[in-house]
């Protein structure tokens, strides 16, 4: 616990600086704990240190766990990792943020599987900046392409667009990486209504959330170093 502790509070002064650093000036963004190679116990210590907000990488150990802390109030899950066409139903059904959405057929199943159970499902775009071949997301063009397909959804509320960087030191291709992402989302914004600003960005994990919130990161996606220390 104290070991957790004290990599939460450095991860959250570390936040909070970026975003003085950042130019955009945004809120403090929303710290998603990850918590898929994390134990039990580990995760147990978040909560009590009050974190709120937690992704999984695959669906199942995102159901089991869901249904585990079922009695803390106000959690919010994230899936997080590549969601299969047939796996989707219990992710709608858990009502967890998907930030993995990398095509389109997979946002018609996530909005037929929605409009069944009669609930409307948070999602982000997940976008292949970098156009590494073993990174999923929907190729920038042809997002923008087709982005006005989701004025049409019912039953999925699109919030946002999620990426990851390629794993590199080089600082300038990562931040390069963000803040394409954000560009991207500026110009799908000029043809989208008001209410389909696309507000969120879920980029930044362990070694580049600071890089992330001075792109303008709204969502940070963090497991290993919170775990920094501990061995399982
Ligand atoms: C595992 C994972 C993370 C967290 O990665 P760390 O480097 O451990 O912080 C973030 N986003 C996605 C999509 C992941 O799969």
């Amino acid at each position: 616990m104290e070991i957790i502790r004290r990599n939460l509070l450095d991860i959250q002064q570390r936040m909070q600086a970026a975003v003085v650093r950042s130019e955009f000036r945004i809120n403090i963004p929303k710290l998603i704990a990850v918590t898929k190679y994390a134990e039990p116990e580990w995760i147990e210590a978040l909560v009590e240190l009050g974190c709120r907000n937690f992704g999984e990488s695959r669906p199942q150990q995102l159901a089991q766990r869901k249904v585990w802390l079922a009695e803390v109030k106000d959690l919010n899950w994230h899936q997080i990792g590549h969601l299969q066409r047939n796996k989707v139903r219990p992710v709608v059904e858990s009502g967890a943020w998907i930030h993995s959405i990398d095509s389109w057929r997979l946002l018609d199943r996530i909005e037929e599987i929605s409009a069944e159970l009669q609930l409307t499902t948070p999602l982000l775009l997940q976008i292949n900046i970098s156009g590494e071949e073993q990174k999923s997301g929907f190729a920038p063009e042809d997002f923008l392409e087709e982005v006005e397909r989701i004025k049409s959804l019912n039953h999925c509320r699109v919030l946002g667009l999620m990426t990851m960087a390629p794993d590199t030191e080089d600082e300038n291709i990562i931040r390069n990486v963000f803040r394409e992402l954000r560009i991207l989302r500026d110009q799908a914004r000029q043809k989208l209504p008001a209410e389909l600003q696309l507000p969120e960005l879920s980029m930044g994990m362990s070694g580049d959330f600071e890089i992330a919130i001075e792109e303008g990161a709204t969502m940070v996606r963090v497991g290993s170093k919170l775990y920094r220390g501990l061995t399982s």
